[in-house]
């Protein structure tokens, strides 16, 4: 079974243990840089990106968190972590910092008061049938480099269009929580992914 971190600073860690834990893979609590070596893929869960940012720097794991990605480690973000894997932020807060190497913009908590929070049945490329998303306060992807793979877009409503899930290489981000609920089939993708480059 490969390892799987969840960044354990900040966010919904425990749910993502589950998911990864109901898919056969080895999910282990990361806050230390020995925790991080040891892992074959990593979660970065959702939360609040400000506050694992500082919590990061503030654990020394930023810089280890860099290297990773740069060393090719698969990582997966949802909301508060694909922010983090992001390499710009639009709306951030002031000096906000990430882990980068996701080859995109993200605009932080974009969605607006009217939908703050909301779910939908999303069509995601690789998946047979449509996801229940849920968004929370979440974030959506201004803009994507060439080697960046749109896997989602908002099917209805005032955000139609809005990209909200996407791969590149071994990373992989998502807006919504697919932690939430009993639909483990995004995390099975990453896990496929993790399996794949292993
Ligand atoms: N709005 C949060 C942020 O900026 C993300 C929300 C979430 O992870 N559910 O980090």
């Amino acid at each position: 079974h490969p390892t799987i971190g969840v960044l354990a600073l900040q966010g919904d860690v425990r749910e993502h243990l589950a998911a990864l834990r109901s898919l056969g893979a080895d999910p282990v609590s990361v806050r230390r840089p020995g925790e991080l070596a040891a892992c074959d893929g990593l979660v970065v869960p959702g939360g609040e990106s400000t506050t694992m940012a500082k919590l990061a720097r503030i654990f020394e794991l930023l810089e280890p968190l860099r290297e990773a990605v740069a060393g090719g480690l698969p990582v997966f973000g949802t909301c508060a972590g694909m922010i983090m894997l992001a390499d710009r932020i639009e709306d951030g807060a002031p000096g906000q910092e990430t882990i980068g190497g996701l080859h995109i913009t993200v605009r932080r908590n974009a969605f607006g008061r009217q939908v703050d929070s909301f779910e939908e049945d999303l069509d995601v490329d690789g998946l047979a049938d449509p996801v229940r998303a849920v968004f929370i306060r979440a974030p959506w992807v201004e803009s994507v480099g060439d080697d960046v793979e749109v896997l989602a877009r908002v099917g209805s409503g005032p955000a139609v269009g809005r990209i909200v899930a996407v791969r590149q290489g071994p990373l992989m981000a998502t807006s919504f929580h697919p932690e939430v609920g009993s639909d483990d089939r995004v995390h099975g993708m990453f896990v496929d992914l993790v399996r794949s480059v292993r």
